[in-house]
């Protein structure tokens, strides 16, 4: 390829290279090797990175969840412990009270009231004690209470006249305005325990009964939950899923339906939309009343699984940076492979600029497709410049045969239009080369105003010559005359055969005196000269002067011919000028 195409290619690449839209240089980009590898490694560490941690994530996830689910369920469960024993307890006190034989037969008021007194100092949380009569008349009560007070018609005497019983969670009536409001300010709400009074041969003889109030569950649930309980919350919930406790949330239906059963745990979505991990146990307090409470204690889900957050985050952070290692180090990796790959290619560019000296070395690399791919490149080169050396060597033979046949060529064609001028026979110009030297002739006369002259020559009688001595003959009369005309004209003049026996000569810068002179020198000449065989001829001659009224040079010419007819017509064998 010729040098110029490959500077006006580079030139296109570079001007195509400084046009390319940023999507074409980013595919640019990542046409390197190394640049392939390093995405290629980057992704693959991205993509197990990705696993590794989705698989720890939900492994741990797991994990957390049963830890944590567990947790939940003995916090449920101890709760549940508490409160049944704190009610067991509550309940076997009113059943001892009642089988008291103070209670049942004596029934002294002063020594009851005492008893009662004492009682209900000795446990915070009672809000009421008391002894109510067969007729439903409160006989006694811890501090007088409501004392002589008809609760006959209060569900705990009802019940708890007939066998011990427990009484759900409800709000203060007749107490109301003697108990001061719970903690956060709600109404007091109470815990009846009762349990009949038999006295001799089991007659019935009124009801011991306590009203607990509910702000006990508060210390028995403080003292269940962890220190830090990490948004843990418990809950009581009796047989119909209504809120006992926390008091905030009495009377509200934020608990879900599908709870875990006793002792299980599981995510459940809680009215609030939230999901909390839910842990469940049944209140089971073997007492005469099955209450049906239930303990839920809730976490939500998020705070159940910080941990695991946390732990996502940092291997993600620890994938990240492996990554970005893995990267680093599979360009550094790559460069390796590909650098005597580039380097190839940059020895291949240098050739292919024209550098001749410099060769492929690739071969102490390490890699042996590599080393074979050199070797390859490295004989091919050879081998390309072997012909590229014989090719210039070619180029420069056939230029020089080329050359010669050139000249051989334009010789050639000089001596064919040199041919074409001649005369074959005489070899003075012919017809044609008159024609040409006239237009020339004519046309200088015309631009420098100086005349010139033609010699119209005719042999006399040459048809007798002919016939007389052969045509032979003739043609060697005709050649004797063209040499002495030769030989009695300059340099400049032009002698050339019109045709037949006929001659004319074009003399340049000659005015009608002179070439007069000069025809008739001619003429004395031929006819003084002997030709061999012949003899004697004689010529007879016209001549003409160009003037500055001549419009062609056919015009001189034809006027030159005038004077030799005018030649012949006076007797031949003389000049007549015109
Ligand atoms: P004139 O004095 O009136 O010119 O008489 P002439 O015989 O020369 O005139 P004419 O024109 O009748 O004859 C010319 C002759 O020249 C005829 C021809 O045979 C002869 N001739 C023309 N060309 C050649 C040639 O190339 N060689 C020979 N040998 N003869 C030629
Ligand atoms: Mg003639
Ligand atoms: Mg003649």
């Amino acid at each position: 390829m010729p040098k110029g195409d490959n500077l006006s290619n580079a030139s296109k690449n570079e001007a195509h290279s400084s046009l390319q839209s940023p999507t074409h240089s980013a595919l640019h980009w990542f046409n390197s090797f190394r640049n392939r590898i390093a995405v290629l490694f980057g992704c693959l560490l991205l993509i197990l990175g990705i696993i590794v941690v989705s698989y720890i994530y939900n492994a741990s996830s797991n994990r957390l969840t049963i830890a944590s689910g567990k947790s939940l369920a003995i916090i449920a469960q101890s709760v549940s412990n508490m409160l049944s024993s704190t009610l067991q307890e509550r309940e076997r006190e009113i059943i001892l009270l009642s089988k008291r034989p103070l209670f049942a037969t004596e029934r002294n008021q002063e020594k009851m009231q005492q008893a009662l007194d004492r009682i209900k100092d000795s446990y915070e949380h009672y809000a009421w004690i008391g002894f109510a009569n067969a007729d439903g008349k409160v006989m006694v009560a811890g501090k007088q209470m409501l004392q002589g007070a008809d609760v006959s018609q209060r569900p705990w005497f009802i019940l708890g006249s007939q066998a011990p019983f427990i009484g759900d969670v409800h709000g203060a009536l007749l107490l109301a305005s003697m108990i001061a409001p719970m903690d956060d300010g709600s109404q007091p709400r109470l815990v009846d325990f009762a349990a009949p009074v038999y006295g001799e041969n089991g007659v019935f003889e009124g009801v011991v009964a306590a009203h607990s109030n509910w702000a006990w569950v508060r210390s028995v649930l403080n003292s269940a939950l962890p220190k830090e309980h990490d948004g843990i919350e418990i809950f009581i919930i009796d047989k119909h899923n209504e809120v006992l406790y926390p008091n905030a949330l009495i009377h509200s239906t934020i608990v879900p339906n599908n709870i875990p059963a006793s002792g299980e745990f599981q995510y459940n979505e809680w009215r609030d939309g939230k999901r909390y991990l839910t842990a469940m146990a049944l209140v089971d307090s073997q007492v005469s009343t099955d209450l049906g409470w239930k303990i839920l204690v809730r976490q939500p889900s998020d705070m159940a699984m910080s941990a695991v957050h946390d732990m996502r985050v940092i291997i993600l952070l620890i994938s990240i940076v492996a990554t970005l290692i893995g990267v680093f180090t599979a360009y550094q990796l790559a460069g390796a492979l590909s650098r005597p790959i580039e380097r190839l290619a940059a020895t291949a560019l240098g050739i292919k600029n024209g550098s001749r000296q410099i060769s492929f070395t690739e071969t102490d690399s390490r890699l042996k497709e590599v080393i074979s791919l050199s070797n390859s490149l490295q004989g091919m080169m050879t081998s390309l410049l072997d012909r590229e050396h014989s090719l210039v060597q070619m180029n420069a033979n056939l230029e020089a045969t080329v050359q010669k046949r050139t000249n051989a060529l334009e010789q050639a064609n000089k001596e064919l239009a040199e041919l074409a001028l001649r005369d074959p026979l005489t070899q003075c110009f012919n017809r044609l080369a008159l024609e040409e030297a006239m237009t020339q002739i004519f046309k200088q006369a015309a631009e420098d105003g100086e005349a010139y002259s033609v010699i119209m020559i005719d042999i006399d009688h040459f048809k007798a010559v002919n016939d007389t001595y052969g045509h032979q003959a003739g043609d060697e009369a005709l050649k004797k005359l063209v040499e002495l005309m030769h030989n009695n004209t300059r340099d400049g003049d032009f002698v050339a055969r019109y045709g037949g026996e006929e001659f004319t000569i074009l003399l340049p810068k000659t005015d009608s005196k002179t070439a007069a002179e000069r025809a008739e020198q001619i003429r004395q000449i031929v006819q003084d000269t002997v030709i061999e065989e012949i003899g004697h001829i004689t010529i007879s001659l016209g001549v003409a002067t160009y003037c500055q009224s001549d419009q062609r040079a056919e015009i001189i010419l034809d006027r030159s011919d005038e004077a030799l007819y005018q030649s012949k017509e006076n007797g031949r064998n003389q000049v007549s000028i015109n």
